[in-house]
């Protein structure tokens, strides 16, 4: 299995370079260059596998320049070794007769990120070694919380890599940006950006597209790499929990084989919703894969008119890891559901730098509304889906779930489908612990206490154990204190490499 670029400027890659450059040089994302299926024979034989064994078997189809050892050896140190506090890894709990929760949350930064940022520097090291490569692996992040403390803690003294994460300074809860400032490890940089996450996104993709400064790197043996979802190595063991809740629903008589269902996917840069995508492409039995949107809804909007336009306001809202106005990953389903019209997407991706909006054809959005439904929740909805859930469910929600689970119930009420649905819960609801104790407990208990005071009351109220990874953050040395413009981005990594 080799890798083209989405924008078809550069050369056609092995996995193991795709993952080490994270974009194409051209600009574009990397894509597969062929089709794989998975039959319903093979989804029977996952059943009775492992989380590990499922992950093995599904990556091998991607990771072909990769052997069964190394793929074996990287899933366990990834999942294995009791670094997940589920040992099911992504389980799935019941909701009610024709719903479910899939919890991605059990790594050790109790966000989904940590599903595929605890594997992916694993594989970059096997790729370094595989492509010969001698310099210095720089990873440069930006990240709207969650992405930057997972990576942090993937990356954290992984020989020949170092890593610089930007956020954005005010755009990150207090849980999130304590999580990062007080990330210990000789080869990381954690940076505060005075603007919004698209604007560190924005500043870290120049960066990768200036061809001056990656020589000027190059000549001090350092060259650049992604951890964010532009890199394919992030996508692809996000393919994995998708089949895996699947087996696990069969294997627990929920759905039979080969019954179609759904999923409802808390979405900001489409991802995670866009691996759910390869798998149905792959033949796993999906009917639609419910895009659920905060009210940054520029998602919302495209997949019900097939026009994206980033021209509007930007809210910070109680889902902040879906603050997004560029979802970058919908490049790679325009590139796929055009069957690779290269130039159609550059021309788009160019619209929507110098413009901030694009439209698609007609018979496109006809496809992508074949595969996608969408709508969003407000702040209000949001708060009221996490109360309702837990009273009437005894299920509690962290405030990006809850987003999926309010959208959910408005496909069902527009459209009268009723198939059995997986929401994917992104979360731990401790991870948002301020809006989840705003939602579930009393004015009085809740009013002036710090996030930190508010995990114990939610914890003592819950029963609930309080996640290790969040347990005493409030009392860790903040060791990283830096903020930039967000002009600045260039200038920071440059000061920070090269002095
Ligand atoms: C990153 C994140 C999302 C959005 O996922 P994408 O893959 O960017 O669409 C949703 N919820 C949480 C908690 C996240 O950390």
């Amino acid at each position: 299995m080799n890798y083209e670029s989405t924008r078809g400027q550069s050369a056609i890659v092995s996995a193991a370079e795709a993952i080490k450059k994270g974009i194409a040089p051209d600009g574009g994302l990397f894509v597969p260059t062929e089709k794989i299926f998975i039959n319903l024979a093979e989804i029977q034989d996952l059943c009775s596998l492992s989380y590990l064994e499922r992950a093995a078997y599904i990556l091998k189809y991607f990771l072909t320049d990769f052997t069964k050892e190394e793929l074996t050896e990287c899933v366990e140190r990834a999942y294995g070794g009791g670094n997940f506090s589920s040992p099911e890894i992504a389980p799935v709990k019941k909701l009610t007769d024709n719903s479910t929760v899939l919890e991605l949350w059990h790594g050790p930064t109790c966000a989904f990120k940590d599903m595929a940022l605890q594997i992916l520097p694993h594989f970059l090291v096997r790729s370094l070694k595989k492509t010969g490569e001698t310099a210095e692996i720089v990873i440069l992040v930006a990240t709207s919380g969650d992405t930057g403390k997972a990576a942090l803690e993937g990356f954290a003294d992984v020989p020949g890599t170092k890593i610089m994460v930007f956020f954005p300074e005010k755009g990150v809860s207090a849980v999130q940006k304590l999580q990062m400032v007080t990330q210990v490890g000789n080869n990381v940089q954690v940076v505060g950006v005075q603007g919004n996450f698209d604007d560190a996104q924005s500043g870290v993709k120049q960066v990768f597209s200036d061809l001056g400064f990656s020589a000027l790197l190059a000549d001090h043996n350092f060259q650049l790499s992604s951890a964010n979802s532009i890199n394919w190595g992030r996508l692809v063991p996000q393919i994995v929990y998708y089949f895996s809740a699947y087996a696990d629903l069969v294997k627990g008589g929920s759905i039979k084989n080969g019954e179609p269902i759904n999923f409802v996917v808390p979405t900001g840069n489409f991802g995670n919703i866009l691996a759910g995508y390869y798998a149905k492409s792959m033949g796993l039995p999906i009917n639609r894969l419910i895009c659920a949107s905060n009210t940054n809804n520029v998602l919302t909007d495209f997949i019900k008119t097939g026009t994206y336009s980033r021209n509007r306001e930007f809210y910070k809202t109680n889902s902040p890891s879906m603050d997004i106005l560029i979802s970058s990953n919908l490049e790679r389903l325009l590139s796929e559901l055009t069957d690779r019209q290269s130039d159609k997407i550059s021309q788009w991706m160019a619209e929507l730098k110098n413009t901030g909006t694009y439209t698609i054809d007609a018979d496109l959005l006809k496809l992508v509304q074949g595969h996608f439904w969408s709508e969003y929740a407000t702040d209000e909805e949001t708060l009221a889906t996490i109360r309702k859930v837990w009273f009437d469910l005894n299920y509690l929600m962290d405030t990006h779930t809850a987003v999926a689970m309010h959208v959910l119930e408005k496909y069902r009420n527009a459209t009268g489908d009723n198939s059995y649905t997986v929401v994917v819960s992104t979360a731990s609801p401790f991870k948002f612990n301020g809006s989840v104790a705003k939602a579930i407990l009393d004015e009085q208990t809740v009013s002036e206490k710090s996030e930190f005071e508010l995990l114990k009351e939610l914890s003592s109220y819950t029963n609930w154990p309080i996640p290790e990874g969040l347990r005493n953050l409030d009392h860790l040395k903040v060791l990283h204190q830096k903020v930039i413009g967000k002009d600045e981005i260039g200038k920071a990594v440059k000061e920070i490499l090269l002095g």
